[in-house]
């Protein structure tokens, strides 16, 4: 992508209003447009971040056994009645049409998906079931000032796996929180990322959190010294140890919650008569396990956790782009055919490219805008570097020439 014909330029200042970093750098950077508190725009930088984090999730997704599927945000009234949702849940937001007839628009999608799989789960033999999808969720979050931390509307990837027992949906949920660590290990985010116990809802007695520690976190966690796993804030009246390894040594962080798993009676399936028949004829209610992951809330996170005062800094699996070059040439012509020569054949190598061909920015601002935009390894080309490429890594200080043969066998 050549820089002077992207969409979106850099920013001096985020908006008066905008208190999160994330929010602040993002916005700055050209990754988000705020349209209004919790409501952001992806911009073409942004877009190709969150998609990134999207094909990542997808694939583990897809490697555990589940199969994507889009459910609708605009949801029947009836089933939000039928669970008791309807008046229960303080942050579902609620539209009426001219003919005063209402719909859901969905915070989460038990909803949708307990009767749709009335349709497809009989007998034992249908089971196990492992549906998910990637799709924008709507909540009344009334503090909407942490950026994409907490947005109104926002992505989640919501996973949902269906059992005959629990001992099968245990193993299952277990399995899937090794998925979540490998997960954010992927992400970059691995060793900051503590397994949570944390309380749950008014369906299961526990459920796991994924907390991140970050100042800008909205929960408060306690870390086992030990052995690494966490406790939320809101429970660990009831555990005075470690509930792994019973050490009383805690230390305690801000944190932001990722990802989320829990454990579902048959509340959903008991509402809806998602019932099979089993082995020994007997029918049953379904047993469910839930799995989240908020991909906003990840992208911001990652910025919470990997940024410096010149702007973000991204890890190499979720950055726009892996290269940023920058042509710094008063006298064109040699200078700039040398860094479109560069731009083809990394392009060539399938290494994606950020290609600062601007005319009209100083050298100054260019190194200003890549710092701030964060991209993993900085070219270099300008008079001084000659037939060489200079290369530097966006955490690093020291930079150094490279001549193109060497360029090209990096990458
Ligand atoms: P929180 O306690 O932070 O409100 P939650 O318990 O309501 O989160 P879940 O319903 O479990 O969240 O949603 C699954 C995941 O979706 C969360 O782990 C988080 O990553 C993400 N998420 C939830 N609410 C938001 C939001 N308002 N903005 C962005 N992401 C969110
Ligand atoms: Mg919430």
């Amino acid at each position: 992508m050549r820089q002077s014909e992207l969409f979106t330029k850099t920013k001096r200042e985020a908006p008066k209003d905008e208190e999160a970093i994330n929010a602040q750098l993002l916005i700055r950077a050209g990754f988000i447009d705020k349209t209004m508190a919790g409501v952001y725009t992806y911009l073409p930088l942004g877009l190709r971040t969150l998609k990134k984090i999207e094909n990542i999730i997808r694939e583990e997704m897809n490697k555990a056994g589940g199969q994507e599927i889009l459910m609708p945000a605009l949801q029947p009234k009836e089933n939000w009645i039928k669970t008791g949702r309807w008046d229960s849940m303080d942050d579902l937001y609620k539209v009426k049409d001219t003919s005063g007839r209402e719909f859901a628009i969905g915070p989460t999608h038990e909803e949708v998906i307990f009767p749709l799989l009335k349709n497809t789960i009989f007998s034992y033999k249908d089971l196990p079931v492992y549906i998910y999808q990637i799709q924008n969720k709507f909540r009344m979050e009334l503090r909407a000032k942490s950026g994409l931390l907490r947005g109104r509307e926002f992505l989640m990837k919501d996973f949902y796996s269906f059992h005959t027992d629990e001992k099968d949906r245990d193993e299952y949920y277990d399995s899937m929180a090794r998925v979540y660590k490998n997960i954010f290990d992927i992400l970059g985010i691995g060793d900051k990322t503590y397994y949570t116990l944390a309380s749950g809802s008014t369906f299961s007695k526990y459920s796991h959190e994924f907390q991140t520690v970050t100042e800008a976190g909205e929960d408060t966690i306690h870390i086992c010294n030990k052995c690494k796993i966490a406790i939320n804030n809101e429970i660990i009246k009831e555990n005075k140890t470690c509930p792994k390894c019973g050490e009383l040594n805690f230390s305690q962080k801000r944190a932001i919650e990722v990802g989320n798993i829990f454990k579902l009676k048959t509340k959903f399936a008991e509402d809806f008569g998602l019932k099979f028949k089993d082995k020994d004829g007997a029918e049953k209610f379904v047993i469910t396990g839930c799995y989240g992951i908020g991909l906003g809330r990840l992208m911001g996170a990652i910025v919470e956790t990997s940024y410096d005062n010149k702007g973000i800094i991204w890890p190499e699996s979720v950055a726009p782009y892996q290269v940023h070059l920058i042509e710094i040439s008063n006298l064109k012509s040699k200078i700039s055919n040398f860094a479109k020569k560069i731009y083809n054949s990394l392009q060539e190598a399938g290494v994606e490219v950020l290609y600062d061909d601007r005319e009209d920015a100083t050298a100054g601002e260019k190194f200003k805008d890549a710092d701030l935009m964060g991209i993993p390894y900085r070219l270099v080309i300008s008079e001084k570097t000659g037939d060489k490429i200079e290369i530097k890594k966006r955490n690093e200080e020291k930079t150094k020439l490279v001549s193109e043969k060497e360029l090209n066998e990096f990458f």
